[in-house]
């Protein structure tokens, strides 16, 4: 009886070993996929993403996005619209994704902004900042000396009367960006309307993309100005310059403004881009995927 019993028991055993192990094995493998074991697959932008997180972008969704074989992504930001409606018509026209950042300031803000939503582009809020030196920002800027409430009052008296915007940067504002009391109560504004922080880096010392972390605000750097020489020759370079960033890296963002002639050689541009290289995409599709 006794032998009987411990026959049964070993078959019980051996039972649950057989349907336990490939379970395990299966499930390991499932894991593997999601996560891949081999790295070099991966292109920096998702190395990258993994250490840098912080928490804020799921760290699963953004890696089987980015393997090797995917096209790199640009993002063109054109600053200072918002004065010229025919300016901000022609780039609304432009046949890829731009991100098209308003200064508020501008006549028939909400006409404009619903022009270049229309017609597929992404819109940001272009906020004037205290340069160094006697530069004037504009109407309404944000001033390093200014209080947490003044600063919350005047980004409020822009931002409100705006909708459909996904992030902000900075017009002018090497002085404000470099000074963190007054990039702290920035950011603070910006985490409370959920967008992002796209720091323009007008002046190397800035710290926007540190506070903008400590606070939790998704940010990136631009990489290049595109069009700081207004001549034919000097825009193209600059593009071709970013090209070679987002291949090495992964993703690029330049700045641009809107004059007819980076129109042109834009367009020229992405008229010839490979784009099984590359993407022109939106800051945000870069911002929630680096
Ligand atoms: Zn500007």
């Amino acid at each position: 009886m006794l032998i009987k019993f411990k026959m049964i028991y070993c078959c019980i055993i051996l039972y649950a070993l057989f349907f336990t192990i490939p379970t395990l094995g299966q499930t390991l493998n499932l894991s593997s996929a999601v996560l891949p074991t081999d790295l070099s697959n991966v292109s920096p932008i998702s190395k990258k993403a993994t250490q840098n997180s912080q928490g804020l972008i799921p760290e699963q969704s953004s890696l089987p996005l980015f393997k090797k074989n995917e096209p790199v992504k640009i993002g063109i930001v054109i600053d200072d619209l918002g004065s010229s409606w025919g300016r901000t018509k022609l780039f609304t026209e432009f046949s890829g994704v731009l991100t098209l950042s308003f200064l508020p300031s501008s006549s028939r803000l909400i006409e404009q902004v619903a022009l270049a939503l229309t017609a597929g582009h992404e819109v940001i809020a272009h906020i004037p900042m205290e340069p160094i030196g006697t530069d004037n920002p504009g109407q309404g800027a944000l001033m390093a000396h200014h209080s947490s409430d003044n600063i919350t009052y005047y980004l409020a008296k822009y931002l409100d009367n705006l909708s459909g915007y996904t992030g902000a940067n900075n017009h002018m504002g090497s002085k404000f960006t470099s000074n963190r009391k007054a990039m702290y109560s920035l950011m603070i504004e910006l985490k409370a309307r959920n967008l992002f922080w796209l720091d323009s880096m007008t002046h190397f010392s800035s710290i926007g993309n540190k506070i903008a972390g400590e606070v939790g605000v998704l940010n990136i750097a631009r990489d290049i100005f595109i069009d700081n020489v207004v001549e034919q020759d000097m825009i193209l370079q600059q593009l071709e310059v970013l090209e070679r960033i987002a291949l090495k890296k992964g993703y690029a963002v330049g700045i641009g403004h809107p004059n007819a002639i980076t129109y042109k050689i834009l367009s020229e541009w992405y008229s010839r881009l490979d784009i099984r290289k590359i993407e022109l995409v939106s800051i945000s599709e870069i911002i929630t995927k680096k």
